[in-house]
Formats: structure tokens, sequence, C-alpha cells
């Protein structure tokens, strides 16, 4: 008997990783796994968009949270 979970991907559109292998900008996309006892997973997994082959597991970044380097030169 299997419970069962729900499984949903989604794109996270506004990421800005870049992949450590060969410097492209990557993807990623989120997974959220429910499952019967109310356990809510998320996993980002980000891949390259060049046929390099990397992929792997990512931090949620994305434009919101990183510091622009804004220096008011006077
Ligand atoms: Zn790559």
């Amino acid at each position: 008997m299997h419970p069962t979970i729900q499984i949903s991907v989604r794109p996270i559109l506004d990421y800005y990783g870049k992949c450590p292998r060969c410097g492209y900008p990557a993807g990623a996309a989120e997974t959220v796994r429910k499952s019967l006892d109310g356990r809510v997973e998320f996993l980002v997994v980000a891949t390259c968009e060049l046929p390099c082959g990397w992929y792997g597991p990512a931090a949620r970044t994305t434009m919101t949270g990183g510091a622009a380097a804004d220096d008011p030169a006077a």
C-alpha cells in the first residue's frame, strides 16, 4: 500500500544562478511533494541549459535577495 503522493514541478522563471561547470546561466525547477501525512517537501534542482550535463540541488536564488552593487559614489 503506497500512500498517494502528489508531485508537482514548476519552473522557477526568475532563477538567477549559473552552471558551476561551464558558467552558462542555468535554469531551475521546484519540485513540491505532498504526502498524505500532510508533509510538504520542496526541492529545487538547477539544470544547465547547455548540454554539458550538469544538474544539481540549488538554493532558491532569485533576483529578490540579490544585493545589487549599488554604490552612490560621491
Ligand atoms: Zn553547464
